[in-house]
């Protein structure tokens, strides 16, 4: 809601609850009045003292009562007020955030498409015009095959988040063993880092589930990227695979820079990302959590994050596929 419709609403908010309880002022002293005014008639007519007394008592329970209506049904349609702008003020700031995180998407999204297509670009001229020893060459080549990558998991992301919201998403699975499932993404996506053991994996080779193989190898490369991406100059990834209570049991663990409690749930909200865009140094769409839950769950999987120590972030995926 923009400022001044905030401003004009309130003010005729309050000018309503002034009215109001103006109004029930106005009543009251009106009912005394003719109370009063019916007094004066019981004492002109009645002359009896032992006949006008109980007249005038039931007169006063009578205004008594009426009073009491008056103040309650004021309460009551206050309180009916209050909670009718309550929700709608609610409900106009969840719809202000969704259009807010929109906006931010959007904002992102174009940056985080334009970025690697422009250093893409950059290298690729540069490999044409000059005259580069061959290992500058494959610096320059494989510099240009990361942002490639990138830009390939991002537009993943966007594809499958627009395909997880139409109603009839439906997984495809087939008993897979997971461990054969890491190994391969970690191979095809993170290979440097796994040879040189900044990305471990500690697998139980002995477990099979029901998965759908696209969609569980979206999830690991989502998990596996976060780790990467939140990690500052020091990573350490550990992936573990094994069987717990029944369930099988995927954890993503990163020594990096940690989720703040209060944000360990809204990062699997779409569009979410901690930080605000000018600041921020992460690439990203906020995009990653969501699937990855909603994939997740579609499994009939939980997910859930936690503190690692001494330092970063653990996520955790649960599946019941040992049964
Ligand atoms: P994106 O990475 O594109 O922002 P995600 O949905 O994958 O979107 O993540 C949402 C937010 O959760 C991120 O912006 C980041 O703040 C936080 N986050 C996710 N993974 C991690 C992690 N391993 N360590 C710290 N913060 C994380």
């Amino acid at each position: 809601m923009k400022l001044n419709a905030k401003l004009i609403i309130t003010i005729l908010f309050l000018y309503v609850v002034a009215q109001f309880l103006w109004w029930e002022v106005l009543m009251v002293r009106q009912l005394n009045e003719i109370m009063q005014e019916k007094q004066k008639i019981l004492a002109l007519t009645i002359s009896d003292p032992q006949v006008l007394e109980p007249q005038l008592l039931q007169l006063e329970s009578s205004r008594l009562k009426r009073t009491y209506m008056i103040v309650g049904e004021g309460t009551i349609f206050l309180l009916l007020l209050l909670f009718g702008v309550r929700q709608v003020y609610q409900a106009n700031k969840k719809e202000n955030d969704l259009l807010r995180q929109k906006n931010n998407f959007l904002l992102s999204v174009t940056h985080e498409l334009k970025t690697p297509l422009a250093t893409m670009k950059l290298q690729i001229q540069t490999l044409q015009k000059h005259h580069l020893t061959q290992e500058k060459k494959q610096e320059l080549l494989s510099s240009a095959l990361q942002e490639n990558n990138r830009l390939n998991s991002l537009i993943d992301n966007i594809l499958l988040a627009a395909l997880l919201q139409k109603q009839d998403f439906a997984l495809s699975t087939e008993k897979l063993n997971p461990a054969e499932l890491i190994k391969l993404v970690a191979n095809t996506h993170f290979k440097t880092m796994l040879d040189d053991a900044r990305v471990r994996l500690f697998l139980d080779e002995e477990i099979y589930c029901n998965i759908d193989r696209m969609a569980f190898q979206s999830v690991l490369i989502n998990l596996m990227d976060n780790a990467i991406k939140y990690s500052a100059e020091y990573i350490s990834i550990q992936v573990r695979l094994f069987k717990k209570e029944g369930k099988a049991i995927i954890q993503v663990a990163d020594e990096g820079i940690g989720i703040a409690d209060e944000e360990k749930q809204k990062v699997f909200e779409q569009f979410y990302r901690s930080g605000n865009e000018d600041t921020r140094k992460s690439k990203g769409a906020g995009l990653g959590l969501y699937i990855v839950k909603y994939i997740v769950e579609k499994h009939r999987g939980t997910i859930s994050v936690f503190n690692n120590a001494p330092r970063g972030t653990v996520f955790q995926v649960a599946l019941d596929c040992l049964a």
